[in-house]
């Protein structure tokens, strides 16, 4: 089969022929449709200090995508060939203590799809049957192609409750930009956006933010004050990982809010720990998915008018995948899918 490889440490992607992966007696094979390219895949292509130290080639990369269940292992039950599945990135261990309590999402020994085993940037992919989404017939395979960045944009943005609440969503990139739709589609009031990309800005106005800032020109207090805010945010969604952002989303909350922190920051960062003591604000990190309670919440969001759709913005067939990455890296981008069936 064709894939996309990371055949040695250094730069770069080959789209080489590589053997079918094992199917085996517990997983299911998957003919891959669409796949969406993730941050993950541009540091991994570029081999950036954090992919030189993660990643170990040869490597398929790539973990967002859609497919159709073409084989399964002995052991399984519930799927079938035919079936159109998405799959959830994060193979856990189950034996650890989470894992057997139903906690998978808070695994000690996660292992990556596309970063630590063969992903799924390939004609084929295999996984276990515990790491697949049945999706309903009709879904929008584009859509589907998502559902692993759209559950990080779930889990975040329902991390506190939003209904009724002031949001801030700071970084709007295409999982800032799911937010951004999620929170409103959720029920929040006022939900501010903040990017200094003014290509992100415009999209996140169409996904359905109050308004989008620019970081560089605007201060959130002031933004907040003016949409009429009392004393602040009362939640902020942080997906930029940028400290300067950081730094704004805690100094523009009211008391007893919530940040919820999926931005990965590239170095250590200092923040002042007064205002998160005074004004008693909750930080919580965000990893992955809930298995499968923020893969539920995604399908009833969409069965009930959730419109993600403005966030792809740019489809290529997969030998133009240096093209896909290009626009993917380029910022002028909302979701770049990429089509394994032409
Ligand atoms: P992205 O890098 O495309 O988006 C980040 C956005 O932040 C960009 O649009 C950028 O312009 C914006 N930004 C830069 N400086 C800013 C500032 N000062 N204020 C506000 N925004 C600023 O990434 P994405 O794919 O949407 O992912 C968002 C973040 O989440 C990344 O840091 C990514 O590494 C991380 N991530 C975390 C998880 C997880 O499970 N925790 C999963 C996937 C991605
Ligand atoms: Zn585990």
């Amino acid at each position: 089969m064709l894939a996309l490889v990371k055949t040695a440490a250094g730069p770069g992607l080959s789209l080489q022929d590589v053997p079918m992966p094992v199917v085996g007696i517990n997983d299911v094979l998957i003919r891959v449709h669409r796949t969406g390219i993730c941050g993950t895949d541009l540091h991994i292509e570029s081999w950036d200090a954090w992919a030189a130290s993660t990643i170990v080639p040869p490597l398929v990369v790539g973990h967002e995508f859609v497919g159709e269940i073409v084989e399964v292992g002995s052991n399984v039950n519930d799927f079938s060939p035919g079936d159109l599945v998405s799959g959830e990135g994060h193979v856990v261990c189950g034996r650890c203590r989470h894992c057997l309590a139903g906690r998978r999402n808070l695994c000690h020994s996660t292992i990556g799809l596309g970063v630590g085993r063969d992903g799924a940037f390939a004609e084929y992919v295999v996984l276990p049957m515990t790491n697949i989404w049945h999706h309903w017939p009709g879904v929008d395979p584009e859509i589907a192609a998502i559902f692993d960045p759209f559950g990080n944009a779930v889990h975040t943005a329902l991390a506190f409750p939003v209904l009724g609440e002031d949001i801030l969503v700071s970084g709007a990139g295409p999982i800032g930009l799911m937010a951004t739709a999620i929170v409103r589609h959720a029920g929040a009031r006022h939900v501010v956006v903040s990017d200094p990309n003014p290509y992100r800005r415009d999209l996140a106005m169409r996904m359905g933010a109050t308004i989008a800032v620019d970081p560089r020109e605007h201060d959130l207090e002031d933004v907040a004050a003016g949409l009429g805010m009392v004393e602040g945010f009362d939640v902020a969604l942080e997906m930029s990982g940028v400290p300067a952002a950081i730094r704004a989303a805690v100094g523009a909350m009211a008391h007893g809010g919530g940040i919820a922190l999926l931005g990965i920051p590239t170095e250590e960062i200092t923040v002042d720990l007064n205002p998160i003591v005074f004004k008693m604000l909750t930080l919580r990190g965000i990893y992955g998915r809930e298995m499968y309670e923020t893969w539920y919440k995604m399908t009833v969001m969409l069965q009930s008018g959730l419109d993600i759709g403005p966030v792809i913005t740019h489809r290529f067939g997969y030998r133009d995948f240096e093209a896909a990455f290009a626009a993917a890296r380029s910022g002028e981008s909302g979701k770049v899918i990429m089509d394994w069936t032409t």
